[in-house]
C-alpha cells in the first residue's frame, strides 16, 4: 500500500523503516534539506563531526534507539562517556548527579549495584553546602522512591510543584527542581505533573551517548538504509495541505472503505526548484509534525480531535552556540543547570566539547546556551546578534577568565515547538495517534508520555504508530 509520511525527523523514519518492513510503499515529506528534525546537526568547515543545532545526547537506557541503531547495522557507532553535570549555587558549581564510582573513584563495579544511582545522589548531596543533612536524608530516600516505583499514574495526579515540597522539602524543592521546572515550563512550572518528573529521574543515566560523527551522521544513516529498501525522501518539500477524497476510483480487497488521501507540498522557500511539487495520492498518511500545524494541514478533522490538539501546549527552544578558542569551563563540566533567579539569561550552559573531544570540531570548544520559552518572549523577537549580545556576557560567570575575544563564531537556532507541557491527569488529553478520519494517523512529540521527550521515544512512538497503520490493512 501507498503510505506517505509527514517529516523525516526520529518518529518518521523509524515509523518507515517498520512500515517498508510490512511490505509498503513509503514516500516522505520533509521540509528540511537532511533527515533528523529537531535532532539534526550542521557541520562548520573544519570540523569532522556534525554539531546538533539542540544540544542532544542518549542515555544508557535508551532502548529503542539502540535497536534500531543495531537493526541498521550501526550500534557499533553509538558511544557512551560520563562527562560531569552541575548545578549552580552561589556562585559556584556542585555535582549533584552522577555514578558511584564518582565518589568511590577507582571501583567502576559499584554503578552495576542496584540503586546505586540513588545512593550516589544522596552521598553527592552531603557534600553540597545548600543542604542540611534532614535535606540530605528527604533527598536520598524520595529519590530512591521515584527510582524504585513504577506507579507512574499515580503520580501523574498530583503537579511535580506539589510533590516535590511535600517530600523533599522547601529547600530541596528551591534549590534543585524549582529552577528546572521553572526553566523548561516558564508559567507552566507550578502545573506540570509528577509523573513527567519521575520519568526523568527514572530513565535518565549519568552515562550519556552520541553517535560517531554526530546524530545527523546516524540520522543519514537511517535515511539511507530506508531508501536502499525503497522508500522515497522528498527534501525542501513542505507538506501544505492534506485532504480526503471520499470515493476511491478504485476499491480493492485490503482497503474498501477507506478514502484516499491527497497530500499537496510546496517548496518552503519560493523559488526553490523541485520537480516533486505538486500532489501525489495515497493510501494512509502519518503526520509527524507538531499539533499546531497538524491543525493547518488537515482542518476538516473533527471538532472534538481539533480541541484535543489545541489543548496540547508546549514551549519553543532559543539556543546560542558560541565556538571558542578556548575551554570555558575550567573543570570539565559539560551540563550546567541554572536557576533563573540567579539572573542568567537561559536555563543551561551546555559546554558539548567536554563531552565530545573538540578534535573533532578543528580544535574549537562549542558551547550551547539554551532555554525553552514561551512565543511571546522576547528574545523570539531578537536579531542573532542582540542575542548574542545578551548571552554573551554571562560566560564570564563560567570562568572570570573569559573574554569576549575568545569568540570565533555563533550561531542561533529557535524552535517553536520545543517541549510539550504534560498537565495533571495528561494521560487524558493525548489523542489517538488513529485520527478519527479513516487512513489518516497523527504522531508527535505531544504523544511520548510519561517519558520526557526524546529521539529515543520517538523511535519507539514511530514503531508504534507504524504497527497500529498497518493493523488497519486487515
Ligand atoms: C532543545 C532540545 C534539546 C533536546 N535534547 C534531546 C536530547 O538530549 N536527547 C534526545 O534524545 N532528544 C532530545 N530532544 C528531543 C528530540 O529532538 C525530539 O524528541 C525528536 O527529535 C522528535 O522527533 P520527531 O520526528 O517526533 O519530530 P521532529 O524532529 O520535529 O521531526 C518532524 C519533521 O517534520 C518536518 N516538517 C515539519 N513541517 C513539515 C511540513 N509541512 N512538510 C514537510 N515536513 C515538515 C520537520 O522539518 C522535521 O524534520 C531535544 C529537543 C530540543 C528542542
Amino acid at each position: 500500500m501507498k503510505i506517505a509520511i509527514i517529516g523525516a525527523g526520529a518518529t518518521g523514519l523509524a515509523a518507515a523503516h517498520d512500515l517498508l518492513n510490512n511490505g509498503h510503499s513509503v514516500t516522505i515529506y520533509e521540509a528540511g534539506d537532511r533527515p533528523g528534525g529537531l535532532a539534526a546537526g550542521f557541520k562548520a568547515p573544519g570540523w569532522d563531526w556534525s554539531l546538533e543545532k539542540f544540544y542532544h545526547h542518549w542515555f544508557a537506557s535508551d532502548a529503542d534507539l539502540l535497536k534500531l541503531a543495531t537493526e541498521i547495522g550501526v550500534r557499533d557507532r553509538v558511544i557512551y562517556n560520563r562527562p560531569e553535570t552541575v548545578v549552580y549555587y552561589e556562585g559556584r558549581f556542585y555535582q549533584l548527579d552522577g555514578a558511584l564510582s564518582t565518589v568511590f573513584p577507582g571501583m567502576p563495579w559499584v554503578d552495576k549495584l542496584p540503586l546505586s544511582g540513588s545512593i550516589a545522589r544522596g552521598l553527592l548531596a552531603l557534600q553540597f553546602p545548600g543542604f542540611n543533612l534532614i535535606d540530605t536524608i528527604r533527598y536520598g530516600l524520595s529519590g530512591a522512591y521515584l527510582v524504585v516505583t513504577s506507579n507512574w499514574r499515580a503520580l501523574e495526579r498530583t503537579t511535580a510543584h506539589a510533590w516535590l515540597l511535600r517530600w523533599m522539602g522547601r529547600r530541596v524543592y528551591g534549590l534543585l527542581w524549582q529552577p528546572l521546572l521553572q526553566g523548561k515550563f516558564a508559567e507552566y512550572a507550578e502545573q506540570v505533573n509528577m509523573a513527567w518528573m519521575w520519568a526523568r529521574v527514572k530513565a535518565r543515566t549519568p552515562m550519556l551517548g552520541t553517535f560517531v560523527g554526530g546524530f545527523q551522521a546516524f540520522f543519514d544513516e537511517l535515511a539511507a538504509h530506508v531508501q536502499k529498501r525503497g522508500a522515497r525522501i522528498l527534501y525542501r518539500t513542505r507538506v501544505e495541505s492534506i485532504t480526503a477524497v471520499p470515493e476511491r476510483p478504485q476499491s480493492d480487497d485490503s482497503t474498501t472503505g477507506q478514502p484516499r488521501w491527497l497530500v499537496s507540498a510546496q517548496p518552503p522557500e519560493p523559488g526553490t526548484h523541485n520537480s516533486e511539487f505538486g500532489t501525489d495520492s495515497f493510501d494512509r498518511v502519518l503526520v509527524t509534525t507538531s499539533p499546531r500545524l497538524m491543525t493547518r494541514l488537515v482542518p476538516q478533522l473533527p471538532p472534538d480531535y481539533l480541541g484535543t490538539l489545541s489543548g496540547l501546549k508546549s514551549l519553543g527552544a532559543v539556543i546560542v552556540i558560541f565556538a571558542l578558542d578556548h575551554q570555558l569551563s575550567r573543570q570539565g563540566y559539560y551540563w550546567h543547570n541554572l536557576p533563573k533567579n540567579a539572573g542568567f539569561p537561559f536555563l543551561a550552559m551546555c559546554e558539548h566539547t567536554n563531552f565530545v573531544s573538540s578534535q573533532h570540531f578543528g580544535g574549537q570548544h562549542l558551547v550551547y546556551c539554551g532555554d525553552y520559552l514561551p512565543l511571546t518572549h522576547p528574545h523570539f523577537a531578537m536579531s542573532d546578534d542582540e542575542l548574542c549580545a545578551t548571552f554573551l556576557p554571562s560566560l564570564k560567570r563560567f570562568n572570570p577568565d573569559f573574554d569576549p575575544s575568545w569568540v570565533q563564531q555563533t550561531w542561533v537556532f529557535k524552535e517553536p515547538y520545543a517541549q510539550p507541557v504534560p498537565f495533571v491527569n495528561h494521560s487524558r488529553n493525548i489523542p489517538p495517534m488513529r485520527t478519527p478520519l479513516p487512513g489518516l494517523f497523527f504522531a508527535s512529540m505531544s504523544h511520548v508520555y510519561p517519558w520526557d521527550r526524546g529521539t529515543n521515544y520517538a523511535v519507539q512512538l514511530g514503531r508504534e504508530v507504524a504497527a497500529q497503520l498497518s493493523a488497519t490493512f486487515g
